[in-house]
């Protein structure tokens, strides 16, 4: 897609540090790391989001993130990880081309990946299960 900075970093038109490529993907650092190791799965066909991506490229998505998160761990010696996957501006989604965020985590590194637990109601609970089940 046109002007799309992440169709052309994992096309390689933009260069990057890239930790590993194939035909289906790029995974490069994070320019602005949430922890050492940052780095993000960029598949190389444009989808905004995971409402837009093939069940094909998300399954694969997910075995490369596997993949990457041993690999990561590893060598970096951190201590947990998380996989972060936004969709959509009030989700915290800023570039629009499909990606996996891989956090390495360290003890006590105060990167804040977190939220203030709510209280499932039954009413909520009762409205989902509706909704969604039919
Ligand atoms: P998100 O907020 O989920 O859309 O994540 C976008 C991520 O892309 C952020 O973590 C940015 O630091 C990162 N980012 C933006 N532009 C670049 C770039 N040119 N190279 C590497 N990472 C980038
Ligand atoms: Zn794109």
């Amino acid at each position: 897609m046109e002007n799309c900075i992440f169709c052309k970093i994992a096309n390689g038109e933009i260069p990057s540090a890239t930790l590993y490529e194939d035909e289906d993907f790029r995974v490069i650092l994070d320019l602005g790391p949430a922890s050492k190791g940052h780095a993000l799965i960029l598949p190389k066909t444009h989808a905004a989001n995971i409402y837009e991506i093939s069940d094909e490229m998300a399954a694969k998505a997910m075995v490369l993130a596997k993949k990457m998160a041993s690999k990561l761990t590893e060598v970096l010696n951190c201590d947990g990880f998380n996989i972060v996957q936004n969709n959509g501006e009030a989700a915290g989604q800023t570039v629009f081309h499909f990606h996996m965020h891989l956090i390495p985590r360290y003890k006590n590194d105060g990167v804040g990946i977190q939220w203030k637990p709510g209280t499932l109601t039954d009413e909520v609970k009762a409205e989902i299960l509706e909704k969604v089940k039919g």
